[in-house]
């Protein structure tokens, strides 16, 4: 596999130089007040991107499953139950996760492609009248099928239902490059890890949580130890860290941070719309369809792309790695060879996105899908040649 070619998988993503450049930092005594004066502006940082202004921010080393189990074990006790759908790998595995912790999971299948069910939700909030459930889990954008749920539908039904359970939202794959409002959708908990939006090698968990999450800690009886908001929140008051912090992605988180906020959140998130309706035309142009089943459960950070009857989608990401040294996502779990994913969230352009398209399409020529050699790339162009206002300077 080249690494002169941009990725197309759904995170870890395309790494900014500056960011590179940002994580080569030499050690530092992270119990100086070179480290506090780090750690203040990044936590800062990340209650505006969060879009919160009453959720405190925490930083863990890890990555979003590790941010799925704090959220968990710190605000839920063995046996508490949750209510989750089951719509796709992540959201398939945040339940698993759930239920190896020794919590009681009421989980509602969905079919891969679809949303969280806002409707069979409320059904469910609303037969619990005695409020047993807990927390609502909800994954914003299920990365293996490419579907955006709706959160504040989502908190809709649990206001409409009069429940008190608490809303956990998986982020991992939509914050920092799609539209999210914690504050305003009710949100308890917010996840999402450095690999995503924020263009950042893997290694960080990113949450953050409401005062009622906060709240919930105190009774929350799940064994925790690495990962305790406890412990993270007394010593991050003054400028500390529980134990050895990453500092260099610590670095790069605070770059990354400026970095979004020099572009604007809403051009960071106009931008993955276009890119990604860009390959949405090119989609079109080649005669197939999404995973996705509606036109508004589209994500604009990956695109999960279902490959005619009797083709493999997996063939085709082997292929592109082993011919063009280009890497795009596999299907995974009940879509495994049905689909092949294309992502196009973090640092990537019109200009990027077009040679990803143009090399799915060598692909697909290559094994015989009964597509026209041009056709994506020719859509796409039209696309973002009349929909695209300024130069883009972001790679
Ligand atoms: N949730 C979603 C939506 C994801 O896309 C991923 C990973 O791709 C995860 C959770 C798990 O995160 P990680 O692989 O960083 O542990």
């Amino acid at each position: 596999m080249s690494t002169q070619n941009p990725v197309f998988i759904p995170g870890p993503t395309n790494i900014p130089e500056e960011l590179r450049r940002a994580v080569d930092y030499p050690s530092i005594d992270h119990r100086s007040p070179v480290f506090q004066e780090m750690l203040a502006p990044v936590l800062a940082g990340l209650k505006r991107v969060f879009m919160t202004k009453q959720g405190e921010t925490l930083l863990f080393p890890g990555t979003g499953t590790g941010a799925w189990e704090a959220a968990v074990t710190n605000t839920l006790s063995p046996g508490d139950k949750v209510l989750a759908a089951r719509h796709g790998m992540f959201s398939h595995r945040w339940i698993d996760l759930c239920q190896r912790q020794g919590l009681n999971v009421q989980v509602i299948e969905e079919e891969w492609g679809k949303g969280a069910p806002t409707g069979a939700f409320e059904e469910a909030l609303a037969a619990d009248r005695n409020h047993e459930i807990r927390a609502v889990l909800v994954t914003h954008n299920e990365t293996a099928t490419g579907v955006r749920s709706d959160v504040s539908a989502v908190r809709r039904a649990i206001d409409a239902a009069g429940h008190p359970a608490m809303l956990f939202v998986d982020g991992v794959s939509s914050i920092a490059s799609m539209d999210f409002r914690m504050d305003e959708w009710g949100v308890d908990i917010a996840i999402t890890g450095s690999q995503k939006g924020f263009m950042l090698p893997a290694g960080l968990s990113i949450l953050a949580i409401s005062p009622k999450a906060k709240l919930a800690m105190a009774s929350a009886k799940c064994p925790r130890c690495y990962f305790d908001f406890r412990d993270m929140l007394k010593l991050n008051a003054s400028g500390g860290f529980p134990y050895t912090p990453p500092v260099s992605l610590i670095r790069g988180l605070d770059r990354s941070i400026c970095m979004l906020e020099t572009e604007g959140l809403h051009n960071v998130f106009a931008r993955h719309f276009r890119i990604a309706e860009g390959v949405r035309q090119a989609v079109s142009a080649w005669g197939l369809k999404l995973c996705a089943k509606e036109q508004k459960l589209y994500s604009d950070t990956v695109s999960a792309i279902v490959v005619p009857s009797g083709f493999d989608g997996t063939r085709v990401v082997t292929h592109a790695a082993e011919k063009y040294g280009v890497a795009f996502g596999v299907g995974l779990g009940e879509v495994a060879g049905k689909v092949f994913r294309i992502g196009h969230l973090g640092s990537m352009t019109d200009v990027m996105a077009l040679s990803g398209i143009a090399t799915a399409e060598m692909v697909m020529a290559d094994l015989g899908f009964p597509i026209r050699i041009g056709s994506g790339v020719a859509a796409a162009q039209e696309y973002y040649r009349t929909s695209c206002g300024s130069v883009q300077t972001k790679a």
